[in-house]
């Protein structure tokens, strides 16, 4: 079995970053990438608020300066998911991949982030890849000159929304309150936009179409008004859960199902630690996952210092 001084399990922000760090501390990190390098942020088209790129760029380009920047320091990463973990025998911790793979690690940190939620409708999971998504960046091309909806009202969805107008000719924004959660500048934004509509107080119920997306039955909450609504696509922004689930029965989360970290963003087990959305409900930024992922690698380097073999 392979022994490793320091495996990170999640390759976003917070996990390139820890990547990053554990190298230059000469820990020799292996990263598993997941089914995704980079995590959501290789599903995000615009990037404008990660500080020192003040054009901004997007979130494959950030995904692979990062990249080039851990592995250049010795970071090593497979792109494989890992599947199996068991944190509550005695060090060494010990992991297995999707591919049968079995590891040891002194230390473990964990940054597996979060899915996006779905609306849980029917037809939603039938249109999936044909007209229903969840990433503008992905699949915004295919509907240029096409009318579509979003749902959800935070910044995610208008900041998606606003760069599906790049493509389609409407983009409507259904809303389930009459208040926007997202931030001012990002309302302000999609509110001067001429392609952009909302419908307020209203949920979806279904998804319909036959081979693609052609409408979505819909429910105002205020007036109990039913009405159907026409369209070549619907993107969901609802939020996320975090992916806990190789986790659940063996480290503290909290009721939302985070993983819960201390000041030094250490799990409940000692050894093992969490960077990123997945114990971050919060702030959920690049930034913020940056530093997170900065913080348990010092802390990681610091511990193992603390409890040579
Ligand atoms: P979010 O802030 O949790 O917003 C989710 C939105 O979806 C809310 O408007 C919510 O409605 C709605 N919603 C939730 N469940 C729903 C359901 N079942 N049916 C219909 N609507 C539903 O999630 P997010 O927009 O993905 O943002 C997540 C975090 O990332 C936030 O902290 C955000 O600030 C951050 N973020 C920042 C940026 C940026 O700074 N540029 C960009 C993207 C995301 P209610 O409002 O009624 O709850």
């Amino acid at each position: 079995m392979q022994r490793e001084q320091a495996i990170i399990i999640g390759s976003g922000p917070a996990g390139l970053t820890a990547a990053l760090y554990t190298a230059r501390a000469n820990l020799n990190p292996l990263v598993f990438a997941g089914d995704l390098l980079g995590g959501q942020i290789s599903l995000t088209s615009e990037v404008e608020n990660y500080p020192g790129f003040p054009e901004g760029l997007t979130g494959p380009e950030l995904v692979e300066l990062m990249r080039q920047q851990a592995e250049r320091f010795g970071a090593r990463i497979e792109y494989d998911m890992v599947a199996e973990v068991d944190f509550t025998r005695e060090r060494p911790f010990y992991l297995k991949t999707a591919n049968g793979v079995e590891y040891e690690a002194d230390a473990v940190i964990v940054t597996v982030g979060a899915t996006p939620r779905k609306l849980q409708v029917p037809g939603e999971d039938e249109l999936v890849g044909r007209g229903v998504s969840y990433c503008g960046t992905c699949d915004g091309f295919f509907f240029r000159e096409k009318e579509i909806v979003v749902v959800g009202g935070g910044d995610s969805a208008l900041e998606e929304g606003i760069f599906l107008t790049k493509f389609a000719n409407k983009v409507t924004v259904i809303h389930r309150r009459d208040e926007l959660r997202a931030g001012s500048t990002l309302q302000q934004r999609a509110f001067g936009n001429k392609k952009i509509d909302f419908i307020w107080d209203t949920v979806v119920q279904s998804i319909e179409g036959n081979g693609s997306v052609q409408n979505v039955r819909l429910h105002n909450r205020k007036t109990g008004e039913d009405s159907v609504f026409q369209t070549d696509g619907v993107f969901i922004f609802i939020g996320h859960d975090p992916n806990n689930w190789l986790f659940e029965g063996q480290l503290k989360l909290d009721d939302a199902g985070y993983l819960i970290t201390d000041s030094h963003m250490m799990t409940s087990i000692p050894g093992v630690f969490a960077a990123g959305e997945i114990q971050d409900k919060i702030y959920r930024q690049i930034a913020t996952s940056v530093g997170q992922g900065c913080a348990a690698a010092m802390s990681c380097e610091r511990w193992l210092a603390e409890h040579e073999a």
